[in-house]
């Protein structure tokens, strides 16, 4: 890691009554004191009130300045903090006369990664402060603020604590031990490993938690023409955004909205009428809808009097809704389908509910670590398969220790790249590179 002092602003551009600048680096307190012409240093912790100074020694601004002295601050280095009027002007000047003095404007996520490269966070944390401020709903900040405290860290630490356990058995088997207690130790080590894959196993699976919560849920609505998809849309989304018309097959493209079911933002996607023979123009909207279909997490499945279902339609992505329940009540299918009308609002609530209950099948894995990026996920598959594996060869006749002894490292090894250890520059970057700049 360069030694440069970086600096940014940490608050969104525009006009507001506070802006943030933040400056980490050596030369933090040495840009300061000249930005300001303060002759002593900044006490740790202590805002201090100072007027800051452009290269003509004219004042522009009177700010608020908090000095994090290291270790003790987010990235480990000094951090100032300068609280400024929230003038975007006000804003490129500071951060202008903190680059004339030696600093250099800082990349996506540099802070963040200078905190794990300080040893402040692990890997899987540093994530987590990227997606809390991405975090749409309550939910979703509950699991990304538990994973920044380290909740799920923990949990790594603890499957590794026990696959050293098993790793040093073995090795004392095969080092030291005479044939007496090798059995128990194979023994123990069965149970543990079996344990293991348990915890591991939840862990992948409370990877469809972490999308969910923090990506959302994509739920297409889908039905012949004018069976009333647009009009469910905007009762659903209580706006307008996707137009009613009398006239078949007018939504040729697809319309999403975003709105938040029990915590969880659902993605809605209107779609284009599925006909039995479209036209031209049509047929290119059906394919987009097909394709809907297959990339979304539920389907809202509309039909009515005088429109059957559209099929194929995986069914336990399926929600099944009979609309215009007001003109004629369902007598062709009455048990699976919800009966609502999107006009009046007739059974809109009942829809709300069990889309509701849906999600939260889709979101209801146990154990409150929860899995939140792919890289996460695929470490944890890694180190699932390896503790297989070593099971596997454990459990056979005359096993051989070395070689589950070399499984349980490989397991081993997976976890460390989930904390972060012994990771490549590639993949560091590649984790940051999702973050805006200023964290
Ligand atoms: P889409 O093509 O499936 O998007 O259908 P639209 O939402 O455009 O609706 C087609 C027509 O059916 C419009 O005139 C709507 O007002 C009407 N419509 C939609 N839902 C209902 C309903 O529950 N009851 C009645 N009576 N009319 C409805």
């Amino acid at each position: 890691m360069s030694q440069k002092t970086i600096v940014s602003q940490a608050t969104p551009y525009g006009y507001s009554s506070i802006a943030v600048i933040r400056i980490s680096g050596k030369k933090s307190m040495a840009i300061v004191r000249a930005i300001t012409k303060t002759k002593n240093s900044l006490k740790d912790r202590a805002p201090t009130l100072l007027p800051v100074y452009d290269e003509n020694n004219k004042k522009f601004d009177i700010s608020l300045f908090t000095f994090f002295k290291n270790p003790r601050s987010y990235t480990g280095e000094d951090i100032i903090e300068i609280s400024c009027h929230g003038n975007p002007v006000i804003c490129r000047k500071i951060i202008n006369r903190v680059i004339e003095e030696g600093g250099v404007l800082a990349k996506p996520g540099e802070y963040t990664k200078r905190a794990f490269l300080n040893g402040k966070m692990s890997l899987s944390e540093a994530e987590s402060v990227g997606l809390l401020i991405a975090s749409k709903s309550e939910e979703a900040l509950n699991i990304n603020l538990k994973n920044i405290e380290g909740t799920t860290s923990r949990q790594i630490e603890k499957i590794k604590d026990s696959l050293l356990e098993c790793l040093s058995g073995l090795e004392f088997e095969f080092d030291i031990s005479e044939d007496e207690d090798t059995e128990k130790t194979i023994s123990i080590s069965i149970k543990s490993l079996k344990k293991l894959v348990l915890e591991t196993r939840s862990l992948v699976l409370s990877f469809k938690k972490g999308v969910a919560f923090n990506h959302g849920v994509r739920v297409a609505i889908v039905g012949r023409p004018n069976v009333g998809k647009s009009t469910l849309m905007n009762k659903i989304t209580q706006s307008n955004r996707s137009i009613t018309s009398e006239i078949p097959g007018t939504t040729r493209d697809t319309v999403i909205k975003e709105i938040i079911i029990s915590g969880v933002p659902i993605t809605l996607v209107d779609t284009a009428g599925i006909r039995k023979n479209p036209g031209a123009i049509e047929g290119e909207g059906v394919k987009r809808t097909f394709s809907e279909i297959t990339k979304s997490d539920l389907v809202i499945s509309l039909f009515s009097y005088n429109s059957e279902p559209v099929n194929n339609i995986e069914l336990n992505k399926q929600i099944l809704v009979y609309n215009k329940s007001d003109i004629k009540k369902n007598t062709l299918n009455k048990n699976s389908a919800i009966s609502i009308s999107a006009l009046t609002g007739i059974g809109i609530e009942k829809l709300e509910k069990k889309l509701a209950s849906k999600i939260k099948n889709l979101t209801s894995e146990t154990g409150s670590q929860v899995l939140v990026t792919e890289r996460q996920r695929q470490n944890i598959l890694a180190c699932e398969g390896f503790i297989k594996k070593a099971l596997s060869r454990l459990q056979a006749d005359a096993p051989e220790l070395e070689l589950v002894a070399f499984d349980i490292r490989a397991a081993l090894l997976a976890l460390d790249s989930f904390l972060g250890k012994n990771i490549t520059e590639s993949v560091l970057n590649r984790v940051f590179s999702n973050f805006c700049v200023g964290k």
